[in-house]
């Protein structure tokens, strides 16, 4: 099993396992205001693997 350590998403420090994927829980709460916030724009949903193998199935005739 590898193991990478990724930096901290917000603030690139080095992640602590306790917070992990953050290096803290202010960067956490950092990243859930900006979940409810406007700092990402929300996509349109990505159509899951499974979605498209569903819609190829209901193609069959
Ligand atoms: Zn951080």
């Amino acid at each position: 099993m590898t193991k990478r350590q990724k930096p901290c998403p917000i603030c690139k420090k080095p992640r602590s396992e306790e917070h992990t994927p953050f290096c803290s829980v202010r960067c956490k709460d950092r990243d859930l205001a900006q979940w409810f916030g406007d700092g990402y724009a929300v996509p349109s949903r990505p159509a899951s693997p499974e979605e498209i193998a569903t819609a190829d199935w209901d193609r069959q005739d």
